[in-house]
């Protein structure tokens, strides 16, 4: 594309819904994607009625997204469990499938995808990619995600430097068994120093994404499986669900992940989205619909003042993030904490309005 009025990093949830937004209010506008084809990135998955409203206000209606219905958010800690409905029904679904439907959309607003374009450096207004070319737009919009980007450094507090977080996915193959079990719930297993998170996707298949401290896995020798295993022993419910388990497919894995990170800080010119902007731990917190929400606000803000608006939007959405962050925060440290956990699964038990507002506090609005 040539004299592009924006590039965006990343084709993913913050990047492809910032290009929809963008080339919707008719800039030109350039989506470079690293990978040559869209994978299932290492992600639960959920998506709450909020961040499903905010699709739609995208144009993704929901039976086009067709992902499993979740109506109600089920918590185990040691012997204790609860079970709690949802004021409005939820959503499951694989990112492939969520990633490809936000793309197709991002070109049907007239954005030009480019896979296979690796960025590896930003700034005054230009990107350059790894196979040497310069590209150059006014206002740029970083959306690379999870994964860090040179000059853009994301440190996690220190206390999780010592003991950083490791993201893991297991894949359940559908089952009817299964079905019985999880049914229409997203499922929380918490445990001594991490939490595991299970939900049907769209495909009736078991999506088991677990954040982890390094210290737990080095216990287990450093092996995801072996960790895994010595959980299934130890929690009764998460075992009977490990017992559908595909090995042969691997544990997914991703390193440090930078749990409760945000900044209020940009160049010139340059949009920090989704988890480039802040990174909302998941066991209470949904950094889809904050991808989402930075991409809508960058939008809203670029119409208004073009590149100028960006160091702007950043404090302004830094500042959104420090709430929701806060009781995010909190909520994951209890339920990693093997003494405190049970007495939240009880407080969840006999106070479900508690377990609602806490969902609804924790999202970025
Ligand atoms: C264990 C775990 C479970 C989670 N579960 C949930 C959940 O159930 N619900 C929820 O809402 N959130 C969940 N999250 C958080 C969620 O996955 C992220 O917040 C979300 O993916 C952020 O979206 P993004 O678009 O910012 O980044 P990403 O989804 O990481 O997308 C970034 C995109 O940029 C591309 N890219 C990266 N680098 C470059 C580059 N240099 N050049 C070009 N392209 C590049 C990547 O290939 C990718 O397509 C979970 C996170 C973890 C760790």
């Amino acid at each position: 594309m040539k004299d592009p009025d924006a590039i965006v990093i990343g084709a993913g949830p913050a990047g492809a819904a910032a290009a929809i937004g963008l080339a919707g209010a008719g800039a030109k506008t350039l989506l470079l994607e690293r990978a040559r084809e869209t994978g299932d990135a290492l992600c639960g998955g959920f998506l709450s009625w909020r961040s499903l409203a905010r699709l739609e206000a995208l144009g993704i209606d929901r039976p086009a997204l067709g992902g499993q219905p979740v109506r109600c958010v089920r918590l185990f800690a040691g012997s204790r469990r609860s079970e709690t409905g949802l004021p409005h029904m939820a959503m499951a679904v694989s990112r492939r499938r969520l990633d490809t439907t936000l793309q197709a959309a991002a070109a049907t607003a007239g954005a030009t995808l480019e896979r296979g374009i690796h960025a590896t450096a930003i700034g005054d207004g230009r990107v350059q990619t790894r196979d040497g070319a310069m590209l150059a737009a006014p206002s740029l919009f970083l959306a690379s995600g999870k994964h860090g980007f040179r000059g853009f450094p994301r440190e996690p507090a220190p206390w999780q430097r010592r003991d950083p977080v490791i993201g893991l996915r297991l894949r359940l193959p559908a089952h009817p068994a299964l079905a019985r079990l999880i049914g229409d719930a997203v499922e929380l297993h918490l445990f001594d120093r991490g939490y595991a998170g299970l939900v049907r996707q769209e495909d009736g298949s078991g999506n088991l994404c677990l954040a982890v401290h390094k210290s737990r896995l080095d216990e287990a020798g450093g092996h995801p499986a072996a960790l895994l295993g010595a959980l299934g022993d130890a929690l009764p419910a998460l075992g009977e669900r490990l017992a559908y388990a595909e090995w042969t497919q691997g544990v997914d894995a991703i390193g440090h992940v930078p749990y409760g990170w945000r900044t209020a800080e940009t160049a010139p010119g340059l949009f920090r989205l989704g988890d480039q902007a802040g990174v909302i731990p998941s066991l209470a917190g949904e950094g889809m619909g904050l991808a989402v929400a930075s991409a809508e606000a960058a939008v809203a803000a670029w119409r208004r003042g073009g590149p100028g608006a960006a160091p702007d939007f950043q404090e302004r959405l830094a500042r959104r993030m420090a709430r929701p962050f806060a009781l995010a925060n909190l909520v994951w440290r209890l339920g990693e904490n093997a003494g405190l956990a049970g007495g939240l699964t009880s407080l969840a038990a006999a106070l479900p309005s508690m377990v609602r507002l806490v969902s609804r506090a924790t999202r970025v609005n």
